[in-house]
This record gives C-alpha cells, sequence and structure tokens, in this order.
C-alpha cells in the first residue's frame, strides 16, 4: 500500500512535470520585432556616448554593434521600416487577459522607435527647438510659467531669510548648517539607503539577489546616477564634487535606490524580461520616453516611501544625529525647502531659453540663481548638465507631477499608503508612456 501510494505519487509528480512543460509560454509574436529595436538602440550608442543607460541583454549583441558601427542614415532606416511594421502588423495576446498589456507594449515600442529617430536627426545635426525635442523625445511638453509665479515664492523665502546680502547669499546661509560633514557622507547614506529599503519592500516583491552598490564620484554634471546591470543589481554613484546637504540623502537614497531606480529596473527584468521573455526591456535608451517615467517614478517614489511627517520623524530621530547636526532644525530647514521647490519649474525655462538660444551661457546661470535659487558653483553645473541632457531636465520635475496626478487618480477616493503603494508599483511593472498617464 505504502509502495503503491509512492509510486502513484511519483507519476502524479511526473504528470505535473509534463504539465508544466505542456504550458510553456507560446511563442512571442514580437520577438523578431522587440529584438530588432534592441539592436537598433545599441547601434545609436556607437554614435553617442550617453545614449544607452543599460543593457543587460546578450552580450555578443553589443560586441555585434561595436564590431560594425552602422551609419546614422541607414539606422534611421532601418527604424523608419520596423516601426511601420509595428504600427501595423496585428498582435494577438498570447492570452486574452493580456490585451491591455500587450497594447502597452506595442504602442511602447514604437514611441520608443520614433523618439530613437529624432535623437538619430539630431545626431545628423537636426535642430529643434525646446519644445519640440521634450516631445519627441520624452513624449511630453513642459508647461511654460511665468516670471510672476516664480516671483510670489521669492517674496516668501525673503520673509523667511531675513539678514543682511541678497536673497541666494542668506539662503546659501542658511543651508550651511545642513551640509553634511565629508567624513559622515557614507554612513548617513547608508542608513537613509536602509530606511528607503525598509519602507519600499514590504509590499514589492524582489528577487533575493536585489541589490545594490554605492560610489562616490567627482567631475559629473550630475548629482547621483543609477547604472542598472541586471539581475537585479545596480551601481549607484554619488557626485561629490560640490557639499552635500542631508536632505540629498534621502532624496538620492529613495530616487536612485528604494523605490526609485533600481527597483523600477529590477520589477521591469523580473516581471517583463524574466516572466514574459519581453527583451527590449534589456535595453534602456536614456533619450527615450522610458526617461519621463524612470525619472518621474523616482522623484515621486520619494514620498510614496516617505509621507512629509514620517520623513521629518526620521531626518529628526535617524538622519540628522548620524550627521551630527541640530536636529531641532528638521522643521525649519524642510519648511524652507519646500518652498523652493516651488521654484522646480524656474530650471526648465532657464533650460528652455537657453535651449532656444534666448539666453547664453551667463544668462542661464543667472536665470537660475535668480529665480530657482541656485548658487553660482550650483547653476554652473546645471548649465553643465543641459549642455549635455538638455531638454531631459523636465523628466524630473513635470515627469513627477505627471504621475502623481496619474496615481491620484487610479486611487479614486481610496487614499490610503497601501493603495497607493499598489498603484505605484503596477505603474512600475508595466510599459506605460508619458501620454498614456492621462
Ligand atoms: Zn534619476
Amino acid at each position: 500500500m505504502r509502495n503503491r501510494t509512492r509510486l502513484a505519487g511519483a507519476l502524479a509528480l511526473l504528470a505535473g512535470v509534463v504539465t508544466l512543460s505542456a504550458q510553456a509560454p507560446p511563442p512571442d509574436p514580437l520577438h523578431a520585432v522587440a529584438e530588432r529595436y534592441v539592436r537598433l538602440v545599441l547601434a545609436v550608442g556607437q554614435h553617442d556616448a550617453d545614449y544607452v543607460d543599460a543593457f543587460y541583454g546578450p552580450a555578443e549583441w553589443r560586441q555585434q554593434a561595436e564590431a560594425g558601427k552602422i551609419p546614422l542614415a541607414e539606422i534611421d532606416a532601418r527604424a523608419a521600416a520596423l516601426e511601420a511594421e509595428i504600427t501595423t502588423t496585428g498582435v494577438t495576446p498570447p492570452n486574452p487577459r493580456d490585451a491591455e498589456l500587450w497594447g502597452l507594449r506595442r504602442q511602447y515600442l514604437a514611441r520608443q522607435l520614433s523618439a530613437l529617430r529624432s535623437r538619430v536627426g539630431m545626431l545628423q545635426g537636426k535642430k529643434l527647438t525646446f519644445d519640440e525635442e521634450s516631445m519627441a523625445l520624452y513624449d511630453a511638453v513642459s508647461p511654460p510659467k511665468a516670471e510672476a509665479e516664480f516671483a510670489a515664492v521669492l517674496k516668501q523665502l525673503e520673509a523667511r531669510l531675513p539678514g543682511d546680502g541678497t536673497l541666494i547669499e542668506r539662503y546659501d546661509r542658511f543651508k550651511a548648517a545642513f551640509i553634511i560633514p565629508k567624513n559622515r557622507v557614507d554612513r548617513v547614506f547608508q542608513e537613509a539607503i536602509r530606511g528607503c529599503r525598509q519602507r519600499s519592500m514590504g509590499l514589492i516583491d524582489l528577487p533575493i539577489q536585489e541589490r545594490f552598490s554605492v560610489e562616490y564620484v567627482t567631475g559629473k554634471s550630475w548629482s547621483g546616477y543609477n547604472w542598472y546591470q541586471g539581475d537585479f543589481k545596480s551601481l549607484i554613484q554619488v557626485n561629490t564634487d560640490l557639499p552635500i546637504y542631508i536632505d540629498r540623502a534621502i532624496d538620492l537614497a529613495c530616487h536612485e535606490g528604494y523605490p526609485g531606480h533600481h527597483v523600477y529596473n529590477a520589477l521591469l527584468e523580473k516581471n517583463l524580461v524574466k516572466d514574459r521573455g519581453w527583451i527590449e526591456f534589456t535595453v534602456y535608451p536614456l533619450f527615450s520616453p522610458q526617461s519621463l517615467i524612470a525619472e518621474g517614478t523616482a522623484n515621486y517614489g520619494i514620498e510614496v516611501a516617505f509621507p512629509p511627517a514620517a520623513r521629518l520623524r526620521f531626518e529628526q530621530d535617524v538622519l540628522f544625529p548620524i550627521a551630527g547636526l541640530d536636529a531641532a532644525r528638521v522643521a525649519d530647514y524642510y519648511a524652507v525647502l519646500e518652498l523652493v521647490d516651488r521654484l522646480s519649474y524656474a530650471g526648465n525655462e532657464a533650460a528652455r531659453r537657453y535651449i532656444d538660444g534666448q539666453i547664453d551661457r551667463e544668462g542661464a546661470v543667472a536665470w537660475l540663481e535668480k529665480y530657482a535659487m541656485y548658487t553660482r558653483p550650483r547653476a554652473e553645473q546645471r548649465v553643465r548638465f543641459i549642455d549635455q541632457y538638455r531638454s531631459y531636465v523636465i523628466n524630473y520635475n513635470l515627469g513627477k507631477d505627471l504621475i502623481r496626478a496619474y496615481i491620484e487618480r487610479r486611487m479614486g477616493r481610496d487614499k490610503s499608503p497601501d493603495r497607493r503603494w499598489r498603484e505605484f508599483i503596477a505603474l512600475l511593472s508595466s510599459p506605460r508612456l508619458p501620454s498614456g498617464l492621462k
């Protein structure tokens, strides 16, 4: 009896194996198209060093791209053919329940390709205005803001920061009390990462091997960067060219790590690459609509992980003491930063005027000092960023605002933290375009 049971059990197990293999995913009707897209992105990367932000697909595809540099005109012709093919070929999802996701996938591939063609055009010398460029590359346009809007916020800052000197000098003096001493930067960051991770990972299902490492670098136009390496690992670089203020700890830890870029890339890898075999997500072209979603979710993720009250508590109880800063001034500091944050679109205005040739480099620096509260060294760093990344700047603030509005709409009347997390994770796990956030 016992043996027979065992045999029956073994047969059942075997049947299970057979059933499993019979249920292997059907062939992917878009696989060949996706492969051609990835190869085109890698080909553009041979002309533009900033273009391929991440790639963890087959190593030989990269080697082949490096071995034979395809001329830009040829890349464009191939991309045009592929774009037409995607928009005209009907695709039946293997599982009807996935119809929406497959629809998103197809739109995403077509739109990423059109952005690729725009970038190729720019590399060939085509001139676009700031707004034309951001629409072509990021599928969005930053709304124009009047100087009067910034002036109203500056007036409030004037009242909050009394004393001698110009407003930017007073702001600089005020902030000096919140610089993390150099020898404490890493400890503060590690603690911020631990806090962001702890608050993020409860509802996020990521493989056990997920991790990221932190490196400190100099001589960059950005303040932090996440380099996703595949297999659920990221390298995060923190730029130490300029003093690092205490608010950067949580901002960078959440933005680059949890639940920002690291989690976003890891969820795409898990849900779309590993579970579905959608190879196009093994490559991330920086100058593409994907960046608005990436930067927008990374910035919005800061307040998802740390709603304002929770953040102030964590700063006061954990980070300020580790940094050796006066924890009694947490609320004061963040009240001023909240005002300064309302000036963030002044940065887009500076970039728009500068790219469109209405102001020169010095004019852009002066604009950032006057309206966006950037000290001179920071304004100069920012203009270097604009030189390198141009209309990419809109992805941070406009991206965050579009993502927030989308999540709030999806939440309806249920404003619970759990619901917010669920909507946020669903967005991180799907290929939604900026114009699809409506
Ligand atoms: Zn970012």
